[in-house]
Parts: C-alpha cells; structure tokens; sequence
C-alpha cells in the first residue's frame, strides 16, 4: 500500500488546534492537561515554531518529552516547518494559532492574560483509569503491584514509606493513584492526598518563605494516604531538600502511610543525605522493571479493548508489543496515535498503516542503546578483551576502558548505577559513581580522553 499520509497534511483550519487534538488523542486527557495544554502558540520565524510555557520547570520537562514529537507533528501538518522553539513567557498565552500562517517575524506579539495565580489547593486529582483493575501484572511489575495492594488494605502495615521506583513510563503514578482510589473505595472520606514533588517542594517554600513550616506540617495532620511522585525532582536542592525529607520523616513518626515514587533507587537519588535515604530504605523498596513481550502484549489488548469502536487486529498488536519496548507510556501512546490517525483520516489500522504513522517512535525505539552494546564497542575500541573488561582485574590498561564503559552506560542508558554494577562483573554501585565522577573530572583536562568519549558515543549511537 501506498497510503502517503501527505494527503493529509494538506491540511486546512487551524494546525495548532489540529495539532492539539491529536496530542491529546495521543498522550490522554491527564497529561495533555499537565504538560501540554499550557503551551501557548507564539508565532513562526522562517522554519521554527515559536512555543511558550509559563515556567521553566514546564518548559524543560516539555523539552525532554514531546519536543520531538511536537515538530514531527508541526512538519506534518505544515509543510516548510522544520524546527520547534520554547521558549519560557510567564503571561503569554495565544489559544490558537488561527492567524496561521503568520509569516512575518512580527509573530511574537503576544496577547497577554492574567498571570498565573498559585493555587492553594494541595494534592491532585486522582485520573479516573489509574485504578488497581486497570493495571496489567507482569513479571516486571508484580511485586510492585502486591506491595501497593498491601498499602491500600491498610491494615497493620509493617512497612512504611512504600518507595516505588522504576523508568518513566512503567506505571508508578498508575498505581500510587490506584492506591488512593482503593483508599477511598474501603472509607468515603478517607483522606487521600496525591502530589508531585515538584508541587511539594513548591508549597513547601512557600511556607519557608512565610516562616510558616509548622501549619505546612499540620495540614498533612489529617491525612491518611501521602503519596508524592517523581521525588528525583527534589534530590540535590539542598537547602531545602533536607527540610523536605525532614517532613516527610515527621509524617512517619506520626504514623501516616506514606508512598513515595522516583525514577530511581534510594541508593541512587544522589544528592541526599546518608541518613535520609537509610531512612527511605526503613520502608518497603519496590521496582518496577522494563517489561517483557508478553506483559506489553497483555497491556496492548487491555487498552484496545478498551477503545469503543476501535479495531486493532492481533498483527499490529504483535508488532507493537514488539517493537516498542521503551516503556508502556510510550507503548499506550503509539496506540492511542495510530488510532486518532485512523479515525481522523478514516483508514483502517492495518500494519502498514500503523508502521507509517510511528515511523519516527519505531526508529527511536530501534536506536535503543543497551550496556551490553556499549561495553562491546568500548572493548572494541581500546582492543582489550571484552572478559577483561568484566573481570576484577586492576591494570590500568584495562581500568580505565572500564571506567569509560561506566561512565558511557550512566550516560547512554537509563540503567541505575546498582545495575550498571551488576552488568560490570557485580560491582557495588559506588564503584560505578566513582567511575563515572573520575571520568567527568578528567574529561575536562585531557583533551585525548575527550576526543575518545567523542567517537566512541558516535560509534554507539549509530
Ligand atoms: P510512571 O509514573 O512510571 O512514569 P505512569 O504510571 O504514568 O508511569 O504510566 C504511564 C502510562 O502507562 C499510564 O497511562 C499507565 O496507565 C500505563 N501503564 C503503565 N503500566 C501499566 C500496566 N501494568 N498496566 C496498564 N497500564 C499501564
Ligand atoms: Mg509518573
């Protein structure tokens, strides 16, 4: 088949508006209302679309996770745009971009509403679809998922906090708000308080600002359930990091059950003082690993079916199950993409379809880097023996090109330092750090070092 989407980017009316449509079709309704629903069109400068967020949190976040997917859609729709730019404007906010094509470099004329206003409400809605029936168990994602069970009975609970900890993507959020909503499910007004760390952290300075941490402390006093997501946020803010883990210390005292996600260990969240993290690790430690086929498979099916009106046939399932293996977020997203694209343009999903559509997710995905790659090409590269590179071994010539897979795996990779260890011949994670400090140390001082880092990324990288 030659079904050229480029028929449809033809496309007429307002692209923004379009474009935004089919974010939301594809990353859901939670997270286009967070992350993506706060960009404010501003104006086109020769091939880049000039976007805006309100702050610089949002901004660098929106960077790191649509940015990509934001020009791909912009290039579709719009012919002649290669790049996108955002940009930080606290008060500027255009809804649409229905002056389009505004070609002139004048674009930047913003309308101007009314500044943010913080809001004094802590904790977040809980998504409606982040429940505990919804969750698909795996081999990845089990104990994780017994543990959150555990915390959601309620009942002597012989752990707490729950630290909960995996990549992006694989269902922490997911299951700390099907916490809350089993909470509430056994006790009407149990009072369930869900928030990001960011938000925190935020709330938390205010208080700081106002000398007012004792009623920051007293309005956790009658909660039941703490959760506070993505805590790698607040690791290395010191000042302030302290007297947030102070905090949440003083919760635990009081006997609030508290549930706690990162993207990485506690050994991990560097930053943060020894005797904080031993802290953490008092609780229960729960990771959440990549998935395996047969898990994205059953997750596949899961949400197809729920899709009303949707056909999906078991080939294309197969084939995302297969080929995108990053994490589930991006595995929902490409099935929420290929179906917005169908419905939009009235195409039937076959395979064909659905490998145009996700071209550019497919070979992101292909583009995986793995240790086992690095420490291969980084063997290759210095010529010692891959085994020595494992080994215990010490000699200089063998430690440095270890140091330098180490460094590339921190780097490279999503992989904790505690994994990198294991992959390395079972080394302690602080063998890893040191590893990786050394190298960053040295980079800047010698010059040959840094030439080598240099090919040997593009030599990994593809
Ligand atoms: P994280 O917080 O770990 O980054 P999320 O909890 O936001 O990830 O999950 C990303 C998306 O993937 C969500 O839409 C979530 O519902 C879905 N998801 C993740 N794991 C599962 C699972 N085991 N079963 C069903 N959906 C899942
Ligand atoms: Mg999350």
């Amino acid at each position: 088949m030659n079904g050229d989407l480029g028929g449809h980017a033809a496309h007429t009316g307002d692209p923004w508006q379009t474009i935004r449509d089919v974010l939301r079709a594809e990353y859901g309704e939670r997270t286009f209302e967070s992350w993506l629903k706060p960009i404010a069109y501003v104006g086109v400068e020769g091939s880049d679309v000039l976007l805006s967020l309100p702050t610089h949190f949002m901004c660098d976040w929106v960077k790191s996770h649509f940015a990509e997917r934001l020009r791909a859609l912009w290039s579709f729709y719009v012919p002649g745009i290669r790049s996108v730019r955002l940009v930080v404007a606290p008060a500027m906010r255009v809804e649409s971009s229905a002056a389009f094509p505004a070609n002139d470099s004048h674009a930047n004329d913003t309308v101007v509403v009314d500044p943010a206003i913080e809001e004094p409400e802590l904790g977040a809605r809980l998504e409606e679809r982040f429940t505990f029936e919804r969750f698909v168990i795996g081999k990845s994602n089990e104990f994780a998922y017994n543990a959150a069970r555990r915390v959601a009975e309620g009942g002597p609970i012989n752990f707490n906090p729950l630290f909960l900890h995996g990549g992006v993507g694989l269902g922490k959020t997911h299951l700390m708000h099907a916490i809350g909503w089993a909470v509430r499910q056994q006790k009407a007004d149990a009072k369930v308080v869900y928030l990001s760390a960011e938000k925190f952290m935020v709330a938390f300075l205010a208080a700081l600002r106002h000398k007012d941490t004792i009623s920051f402390k007293q309005r956790f006093r009658s909660v039941d359930v703490l959760m506070i997501d993505d805590v790698q946020f607040i690791a290395g803010k010191e000042s302030t990091q302290e007297e947030f883990f102070h905090t949440m210390n003083a919760l635990i005292d009081d006997g609030k059950r508290l549930v706690i996600s990162a993207d990485r260990s506690p050994y991990d969240l560097e930053g943060i003082e020894e005797r904080v993290r031993s802290r953490l690790q008092w609780g229960l430690v729960a990771d959440i690993n990549p998935t395996d086929y047969e898990l994205r498979l059953n997750i596949l099916h899961a949400k197809a079916e729920a899709m009303p009106g949707v056909m999906v046939t078991p080939d294309v399932l197969d084939f995302l199950a297969r080929k995108i293996t990053s994490n589930v977020r991006e595995l929902e997203g490409a099935l929420n993409r290929v179906a917005a694209h169908a419905s939009l343009i009235g195409h039937p999903i076959t395979l064909d379809f659905a490998r145009q559509v996700l071209a550019d997710v497919l070979r992101a995905n292909d583009r995986k880097i793995t240790i086992d790659d690095i420490q291969r090409k980084v063997a290759d590269y210095y010529k010692v023996k891959l085994s020595d590179l494992l080994s215990a071994r010490r000699a200089r010539d063998i430690a440095r090109p270890r140091q330098v897979a180490m460094y590339l795996a921190k780097r490279l990779t999503p992989r904790s330092l505690p994994e990198i260890g294991r992959k390395f011949g079972g080394r302690d994670h602080t063998t890893v750090m040191h590893a990786v400090k050394r190298i960053e140390e040295l980079r800047t001082t010698d010059s040959e070092l840094e030439a080598d880092l240099d090919r040997l990324s593009r030599l990994i990288d593809g």
